[in-house]
């Protein structure tokens, strides 16, 4: 990612952005104004936004930051067809005037005008590698920009189900000159590899529920009326949601505690779901400010029960919803624990910000992101017994030396994911990508502590870390802060580790201001995890 405002552009502007004078509030701007504004400097100032002549832009997501300050998200366009890495968010001052860009795209667009394959032989490529079908969805033409050169390729869609059970709505890139896969990837974004757990994890919860006629159902219209459904094992359909008959408090208390096959029971994990889905709201309302996961007080709903012994769970943007299994019951419980459902959650909030391509280093972003908020909503919902740690999954995973999926403190305790970045970490499974970015955003919440295992990385970068450096750790609120800050802010669809931490040390000095000992730590703890 280039963070075009020129760093003496974001400094001079970061003294005032958060002050928290209420004089500095300079009210809700004319939005219409704001992006004509944005799109005439995407023009003025195109070499930084590699504006050219058949470029086009669509507004996709906007933030206001307390002194007026705005940041317009544009899709880009060249010559009618989507540019896929071409996406930037435009900068103004409250008076409108340039204040900066930030893209990963690196050089002009000049491709080719026409396709040497077609879109026939590109499915067949794609069909080759992931099989599938393509229901009927034709391969978009576009300009693939995520590589050094931007290219025309192909995007083709295939769906089907992988052998797990896992949704597949895969994304195969077809350069359109040399029929090469440029690329791939799923849209179903999965929170584990496997899962765990016996039954409530969260003890006794408050929950808001609705009462419709004579039935209680298990929706909560004070939180955009976020739901949750039994799949009853199946994978398809949208399932029933859960209700008891009754209308008064004694008959509005849902499942037992435990897993079972009783009409009660069966609510149990339901309840787990709809917990987390309420204090994932709640994190994101109170520390954020940001109204749902589309920020427009929807919200999404829950599907439990999702197959049968299914060992995962997963986030949809088709359904913008969450799907839950009940895990295989051996070494995973039902995967619905208040740190897995904000996880899943977190993805939709990705999507419709970032936007993080789910592969390579950008993917292992887009996991770390689910990890880090995952991790904030479980201390936010500071609950006795299901308490804030860094692990993923703790409450999940039943068996194993390792009673978690993913630990954000030594990341590499599991065997597969990364403490440090080293150059080909792209080519790791998201999943184990995201553990330099884990262990990232803990280093620079805790610092390195005598008696925890969270090494800094050496010099000549490994996978496992093994360095002796110190940190200080500027707290999990701030590092929270400064993370959604960069990713709804600076970061674009094909940030890299590179861009997230210029994104991250740009949103550090905005919150805390240029010289501050925070924008400091991030870049002491980037370079602790090997990203200097
Ligand atoms: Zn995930």
């Amino acid at each position: 990612m280039r963070a075009f405002s020129t760093p003496t552009a974001i400094a001079v502007a970061a003294a005032s952005v958060l002050s928290l004078c209420g004089s500095a509030w300079a009210g809700a701007p004319d939005w219409k104004k704001s992006e004509d504004r944005a799109r005439s400097n995407i023009k003025s100032f195109s070499g930084y936004t590699l504006n050219g002549a058949d470029h086009a832009y669509d507004v996709t997501d906007r933030v206001l930051d307390s002194d007026g300050v705005q940041h317009i998200r544009f899709n880009r366009t060249y010559r009618g067809m989507r540019v896929l890495g071409g996406d930037l968010v435009m900068h103004n001052e409250s008076s409108g005037n340039f204040r900066g860009a930030s893209l990963s795209l690196n050089r002009a667009i000049n491709v080719a005008r026409t396709t040497t394959i077609s879109a026939g032989t590109a499915i067949k490529v794609a069909f080759n590698t992931y099989r599938g079908s393509t229901n009927g969805v034709k391969p978009e033409l576009l300009v693939y920009a995520r590589g050094d050169i931007p290219a025309l390729a192909y995007d083709v869609r295939l769906f089907g189900m992988q052998p797990d059970g896992t949704p597949m709505e895969m994304h195969v890139i077809v350069d359109a000159s040399t029929a090469l896969i440029l690329e791939a990837w799923n849209d179903i974004h999965t929170a584990a590899l496997a899962g765990t757990g016996k039954s409530l994890y969260s003890g006794t919860v408050a929950l808001t529920t609705d009462l419709v006629g004579g039935t209680l159902n298990l929706r909560d219209p004070s939180r955009g009326n976020t739901y949750t459904v039994n799949m009853n094992n199946a994978t398809t359909g949208t399932g029933a949601i859960f209700t008891i008959p009754g209308t008064t408090t004694t008959a509005n208390v849902w499942g037992t505690g435990a897993i079972g096959i009783t009409a009660a029971a069966l609510r149990t994990v339901a309840v787990d779901a709809e917990y987390g889905a309420a204090k994932t709201w709640d994190y994101f309302k109170n520390v954020h400010g940001r109204n749902g996961i589309a920020n427009n007080g929807v919200a999404s709903y829950n599907q439990v029960h999702y197959g049968t012994k299914y060992a995962n769970a997963f986030w949809s943007d088709t359904c913008f919803c969450m799907s839950f299994g009940d895990g295989d019951g051996t070494i995973l419980g039902p995967l619905v624990s208040v740190d897995i459902t904000a996880h899943e959650m977190t993805h939709g909030i990705t999507t419709r910000t970032a936007n993080l391509i789910y592969s390579g280093e950008s993917g292992g972003l887009n996991e770390a992101t689910s990890d880090i908020f995952g991790t904030a909503v479980e201390y936010y919902a500071a609950n006795t017994t299901d308490a804030g740690d860094y692990l993923i999954g703790e409450k999940v995973v039943k068996t194993g030396t390792n009673k978690f999926l993913r630990s954000m403190i030594t990341p590499s305790i599991d065997g597969l994911s990364a403490d440090c970045w080293y150059s080909t970490l792209g080519s790791l499974d998201v999943h184990f990508s995201s553990g330099v970015a884990n262990h990232f955003f803990y280093l620079l919440a805790e610092g390195t502590k005598a008696g925890v295992p969270s090494k800094t990385c050496a010099t000549g970068n490994t996978r496992v870390a093994s360095g002796t450096g110190t940190l200080t750790g500027i707290t999990r609120a701030k590092a929270e802060k400064i993370w959604y800050r960069a990713l709804t802010v600076y970061m674009t669809s094909s940030t890299n580790y590179a861009g997230a931490r210029a994104a991250t040390i740009s949103a550090a000095k905005d919150l805390y201001g240029i010289t501050s000992v925070e924008q400091a730590a991030v870049a002491a703890a980037w370079t602790a995890v090997g990203r200097p």
